[in-house]
């Protein structure tokens, strides 16, 4: 018997970052299980490394993300260990055939986008993700298709044309008036079985989201959601999909290797829309699916609009001017106010300042809040962390204020 024996993985020590902490009573010492954690006579706190399980109890009691996880040195030597032993495990132990380079399957072609759609209207989403899809698919050299499913919704593939589709499968039936999990997703199920495409693209909204999870589990596929960002690996036919991780403190590039077709949801206005070029044209194929309404366990009676009047929706304003904990107080977003009143634009936040009180969370912008893509976006007040720069980073025009209030 020659087993090595298994180093056990470090999860790493709290510290506080420093600057952020807001005395806001000892929350982080009061949960310590360890009780690690003492106080400075100003309120701060200090941490007892050589004790500390790195069990994260502190860091997520933390009202203004002051406490963050690090390795000391001999972690991180420890961890390189474990590296290096992962690699060695994985040469010895991998098939030679699985160690090479995936170029994508042979019967799988094409880059598709769902056209999301209400009473006839697509969500504009869609025809970013047409935007962002005709320059995969000219990477890929392969056809560009719209699939589109609802109750009359011709128009939708001679739009989707003109964003750059080169065919549209068209699903055109009564009983896709209303979106409804069970016939999009065997439509959409049934067109990808059929015509085998190697890109699947959906608007991460939340038909989108819906729609997606569904398609993938039954075609036994991977889905990334939530993508910011899309490019292609000619080499290996790869769609390299991007999206934050770990709470957004990564950017992490995912790929879906060895099942098809690869399928990612992105969310609305993080790509760019192309113009249309009204002249485009392209074929229609019209599809059926063997589906009957008695079938169908869900019935739609009645469609609630949750949009209260007053409610603003920043994510279509062409000028955000956005605050955060810089601000200081509710009270300030006045001056914010008067600026985007001044521009015809409105108020956006981040999320401390949704924390605290001041704004209404359909104000925020970020990674739990809303991707906006403004002409200009002004921050006041915010310091630019990730979460919140992969809401607005897309945004044409950015500057950071100072604020004398
Ligand atoms: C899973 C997860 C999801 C998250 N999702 C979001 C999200 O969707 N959106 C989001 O925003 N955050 C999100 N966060 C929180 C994010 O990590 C940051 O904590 C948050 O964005 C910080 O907000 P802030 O910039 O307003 O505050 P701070 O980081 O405290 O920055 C305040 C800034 O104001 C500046 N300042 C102070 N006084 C003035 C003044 N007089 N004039 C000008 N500047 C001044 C300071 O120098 C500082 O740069 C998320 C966090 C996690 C873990």
């Amino acid at each position: 018997m020659n087993e090595k024996k298994k180093i056990r993985k470090p999860l790493g020590v709290a510290r506080l970052i420093e600057g952020k902490c807001i005395l806001c009573g000892a929350r982080c010492q009061s949960i310590c299980p360890k009780h690690v954690v003492t106080m400075t006579e100003q309120g701060e706190p200090v941490i007892d490394i050589s004790l500390c399980t790195g069990c994260k109890k502190c860091i997520t009691i933390c009202p203004s993300q002051a406490l963050e996880i690090y390795f000391t040195s001999e972690q991180e030597k420890i961890l390189e260990q474990i590296a290096r032993d992962q690699q060695e495990t994985l040469l010895h132990e991998e098939e030679p055939e699985a160690l090479e380079k995936p170029r994508g399957h042979d019967e799988y072609r094409g880059v598709w986008v769902f056209v999301e759609q209400i009473n006839e209207e697509a969500a504009p989403v869609s025809w970013e993700l047409l935007s962002v899809g005709s320059v995969l698919a000219k990477q890929l050299d392969v056809e560009l298709c719209a699939i589109v499913i609802g109750e009359k919704v011709e128009q939708l593939c001679h739009l989707a044309f003109t964003y750059g589709a080169d065919k549209a499968y068209l699903m055109d039936d009564p009983i896709f008036r209303y979106y409804r999990t069970e016939p999009y997703f065997k439509a959409l199920c049934y067109l990808s079985k059929k015509y085998k495409p190697e890109i699947m693209l959906i608007g991460a909204t939340g038909v989108g989201r819906d729609l997606a999870g569904a398609v993938a589990t039954e075609l036994n596929t991977g889905l990334t959601a939530d993508c910011t960002g899309l490019a292609v690996d000619n080499e290996r036919r790869l769609l390299m999909q991007t999206r934050p991780a770990f709470g957004g403190n990564i950017m992490a590039t995912i790929t879906t290797e060895r099942s098809w077709p690869q399928m990612a949801t992105v969310r609305p206005h993080t790509m760019h829309m192309h113009e249309r070029d009204t002249s485009r044209q392209g074929e229609i194929v019209n599809e059926k699916l063997d589906m009957y309404e008695e079938e169908i366990a869900t019935k739609v009676i009645e469609i609630i609009e949750r949009k209260q009047s007053g409610e603003v929706d920043i994510t279509a304003a062409d000028y955000i001017i956005s605050g955060g904990r810089g601000l200081q107080s509710a009270d300030n977003f006045r001056l914010l106010k008067e600026l985007a009143d001044e521009l015809g634009g409105v108020v956006a936040c981040s999320r401390s300042a949704v924390d605290a009180g001041w704004m209404p969370s359909e104000h925020q912008v970020g990674q739990t809040g809303k991707t906006v893509r403004p002409k200009i976006y002004v921050a006041c007040g915010i310091s630019g962390a990730i979460q919140h720069l992969v809401g607005m980073q897309n945004s044409d025009i950015l500057s950071q204020g100072k604020l004398k209030p």
